[in-house]
């Protein structure tokens, strides 16, 4: 097992090493792929944009084929790179987000053009390409969100320069070679996808700025959302999250526990739609607690819980003036050290030997505790208990922060149902199921990792990064 791990490990630095040297090598010769500018980057995008558009849409389809294709070959490899580089998440999870956004993000069959006919003629709606989008990704999610997008920006007929985020730089801009390498092999122009070589929020400041870039698609936390919407251009924000899942008394609460703890536990909790607070109907929360614990969950003492929360939080006292009084008041923020870690690792750090198999850690807190309102992304799952289910539902809609993210629900009562989904607002909204079936995994509808919540695209595909364009043909014959 340990001369596995060496072995893995010395791959996987050797990978890591061969990007550097390609980067290098780049540098030297005509670049091609990763960019030394932006510059440099966005026209060598809009040369092999042009050439896509001279393809036939069945060609296009082939690229899109070879890139799924690579992606899947490749889907535990990079997994692995991503989880070494970034130290955030689980391979085999990550593996299967890899694998679904290859085989499950639409292709050009997304792209359904409108029709208009009669006595004045035809009118056709066709979803055009903005041109070159400039994409800037993640690190909590780096591998899937670049599959995930590649496919579907170029399936609408766009080319796109990347901007990774720095702290996922190698596996993020490995993928991006190997999915063009992908649409080369298939025929296709080299510098579909490019990627600027070295990443940085200064890189990402001057795509955000350059006028060569036709549309922005930014997948990540509130402070890029805010800097894309701020740009200037159109803009596709996908943000955060803090989903709540919430229980009543008519829930099958077997079921429930077992959703619950697959979904907050997957990825170690990184997904933005994964399930960050439950709040349960007091009546059958003792009966869920036995199920999430039956289902591998570590039910976490007070103790434990108030180290935890000096572990993995980051606090400031704060003084704050109230009418009269002045009033300290305590602002937490989190730790990003302990961002996606391991479950055992976690307790490990606050003196608890756990079994390393557990994947989540579950804990009873007050309704107003940090860890209910902080977007955690660690596989620590506060649970509120609640008198009752108009509780829970007002609750919800208050951790969930008004991102119109994701929220979950469990229960039998479709009024209950109806009340939460109506009042959350949600983009997402999952019903007796893990967050995960909300983006296609053991759900029906297609796989995305862009969730556009504050711009409205919603779950992301092709057609979100078309143009609407109409094409009007007049009379077109002659009529008596
Ligand atoms: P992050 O916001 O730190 O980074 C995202 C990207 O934005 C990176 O490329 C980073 O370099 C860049 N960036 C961040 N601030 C910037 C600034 N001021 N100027 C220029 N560039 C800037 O996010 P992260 O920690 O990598 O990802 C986690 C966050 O992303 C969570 O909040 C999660 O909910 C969210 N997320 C949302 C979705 C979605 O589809 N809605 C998907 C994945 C992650």
């Amino acid at each position: 097992m340990a001369v596995n791990a060496v072995f893995l490990e010395q791959i996987v630095q050797e990978v890591l090493q061969k990007v550097v040297n390609r980067e290098q090598v780049n540098q030297q010769k005509e670049e091609q792929v990763l960019f030394s500018s932006v510059d440099a980057a966005v026209k060598a995008a809009k040369t092999a944009e042009k050439e896509l558009i001279g393809h036939r849409l069945e060609k296009r389809e082939k690229f899109l084929t070879a890139m799924r294709e690579a992606a899947v070959q490749h889907a535990e490899e990079l997994a692995r790179l991503a989880v070494s580089e970034t130290g955030m998440g689980r391979v085999e999870d990550k593996t299967l987000k890899n694998k679904i956004a290859a085989t499950k993000t639409p292709g050009t069959e997304d792209l359904k053009p409108a029709v208009m006919t009669g006595d004045r003629g035809l009118t056709l709606v066709e979803m055009a390409p903005f041109g070159v989008i400039g994409s800037i990704t993640p690190s909590t999610n780096p591998i899937a969100t670049v599959i995930n997008n590649s496919i579907s920006m170029v399936a609408a007929g766009n080319a796109v320069v990347f901007s990774v985020h720095p702290g996922a730089k190698s596996s993020t801009l490995r993928t991006v070679e190997i999915l063009s390498e992908a649409i080369v092999s298939a025929g296709g122009p080299r510098n579909l996808l490019t990627a600027i070589a070295s990443p940085s929020l200064e890189n990402t400041q001057k795509l955000m700025e350059h006028p060569g870039i036709n549309l922005l698609a930014a997948t990540g936390g509130p402070a890029i959302v805010k800097a894309v919407l701020s740009s200037g251009k159109k803009a596709i924000g996908a943000g955060a999250g803090n989903p709540p899942v919430v229980v009543d008394e008519t829930a099958d609460l077997e079921k429930a526990a077992k959703s619950i703890v697959a979904g907050a536990s997957f990825d170690n909790n990184l997904p933005c739609i994964a399930e960050k607070e439950a709040i349960v109907v007091d009546y059958v929360a003792n009966q869920l607690i036995s199920y999430m614990r039956q289902n591998g969950a570590y039910l976490a003492s007070a103790d434990e819980v108030d180290a935890l929360v000096k572990l993995v939080l980051t606090s400031e006292d704060k003084v704050m003036a109230e009418g009269c009084t002045v009033k300290p008041h305590r602002v937490y923020g989190v730790n990003k050290k302990y961002v996606g870690k391991d479950a055992a690792l976690l307790m490990k750090e606050i003196g608890r030997e756990i079994a390393q198999s557990t994947k989540l850690i579950i804990c009873e807190v007050p309704e107003d505790h940090p860890f209910v309102l902080e977007e955690l992304m660690m596989p620590i799952l506060p649970i509120v208990r609640v008198p009752n289910v108009e509780n829970a539902i007002a609750l919800g809609c208050k951790v969930e922060h008004g991102n119109r993210h994701t929220a979950i629900m469990h229960s039998q009562n479709i009024d209950n149902l109806t009340a939460f989904a109506r009042a959350v607002e949600t983009t997402i909204f999952v019903k007796n199921g893990p967050s995960y079936a909300g983006i296609g995994i053991g759900g029906e509808g297609h796989t995305t990792f862009t969730i556009a919540g504050p711009t409205g695209e919603g779950l992301t595909s092709a057609k979100s990064f078309t143009r609407s364009r109409r094409c009007v043909l007049v009379d077109g014959f002659s009529i008596v």
